[in-house]
């Protein structure tokens, strides 16, 4: 077969193979593009696990209605002001939109702050329909059904409604602890409705008692440290409040939700003479740094990073939790931190 250029669909259902993974994924990208808006509440509903349905309405600042069908183009986005040293915003790689309307069903429905309408358009398969005027009073709904119809192969590999469903919670109480002050509410016929109210004055503990638990809540030591530039934040878990797995640890870089292997260990050193080997700590540590000294663009699904000086956050986490540790008397204080 001679060499030739995929259509604009196959490219964009390639790509969403990294980006959109199961229903979970649809949901962090839709709740980040909310948040990026300046949303101050988010509702998610699902249904089938979010196989069959999922809606995400926010009160953001909104789309301009000749600017909708670049919002569902690839590579088109509104943010990446700065460049991709300078990324202050959730998304910024213009293909999450375009992925879902790849192998989904997807209307986006939006209303400019202070425009006199609302406008939206439909995606299927790549096949795209409006913008035409519709009824919203503000801020963007974005629906998506039948997620992966297009592409049965994927389907195959979903979980069953209710595993899909827990990924999802797990995703909203994530972003959840990131932004405090936005309210979120989690609904829909396959599950039971979760509300994190916002929380007074950005009380970043008061959203963590919501979503982590107030016992945890109360049994923590605070975290504020700065070494070169690298400001650390958070709570550590006292070393009697641990846990039989490491899902109770939350780590955000610049007010995202991250994973990453070297964090994971940086948490447990920290505790390594404070606990017994097979428990885990729980944590929720928010570092914050220039966005020049972080990548953030190593996959399309943007969670995991690369730090410019690894060995930097790694001794700032664990010599921040150590002296925690050592001024509470949890942990001799004449052991070295590093
Ligand atoms: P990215 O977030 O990387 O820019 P997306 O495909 O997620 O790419 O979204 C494309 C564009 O659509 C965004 O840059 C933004 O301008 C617009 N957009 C998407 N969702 C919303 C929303 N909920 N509120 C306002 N604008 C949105
Ligand atoms: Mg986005």
């Amino acid at each position: 077969m001679p060499i030739r250029q995929l259509s604009e669909t196959m490219i964009d259902q390639i790509a969403a193979g990294e980006v959109v993974e199961r229903p979970a994924s649809v949901v962090k990208e839709l709740v980040e593009n909310a948040l990026d808006a300046g949303a101050r509440r988010i509702e998610i509903v699902t249904a089938g696990g979010g196989k069959s349905l999922i809606r995400v309405s926010d009160d953001g600042s909104g789309i301009p209605a000749d600017e909708l069908p670049l919002a569902i183009r690839r590579h088109c986005t509104s943010k990446l002001d700065g460049g991709l040293s300078d990324i202050r915003t959730l998304g910024f790689r213009g293909e999450a939109l375009p992925s879902i309307g790849s192998v989904a069903r997807l209307s986006l429905k939006s209303r400019l702050m202070g425009a006199d309408g609302a406008h939206e358009i439909r995606v299927e398969s790549g096949r795209i329909d409006g913008p035409r005027p519709a009824a919203l009073g503000r801020g963007t709904v974005v629906e998506v059904r039948d997620l992966f119809h297009a592409v049965p192969a994927r389907l195959k590999f979903l979980k069953s409604d209710r595993a899909e469903s827990s990924a999802i919670t797990e995703v909203v109480r994530r972003i959840a602890i990131a932004a405090p002050a936005v309210r979120f509410e989690l609904a829909g016929a396959d599950r039971s409705p979760t509300v994190f109210e916002p929380a007074d004055d950005d009380n970043a503990l008061g959203r963590i008692a919501a979503v982590v638990g107030a016992d945890f809540a109360k049994n923590n030591l605070a975290l504020d440290a700065l070494r070169e530039g690298v400001r650390l934040e958070g709570f550590a878990g006292l070393p009697t409040f641990n846990r039989g797995n490491a899902l109770h640890q939350y780590f955000y870089v610049n007010g995202r939700p991250v994973r990453d292997k070297m964090l994971l260990s940086a948490l447990r050193g920290a505790y390594a003479d404070v606990m017994a080997r097979d428990r885990h700590p729980v944590a929720v540590l928010f570092i914050s740094l220039d966005p020049d000294l972080v990548d953030v663009n190593v996959h399309p699904a943007k969670a995991d990073v690369r730090f410019r000086d690894p060995g930097l956050v790694r001794g700032l986490v664990v010599g921040a939790i150590r002296e925690a540790l050592a001024a509470s008397g949890l942990r001799g204080s004449t052991e070295r931190a590093a």
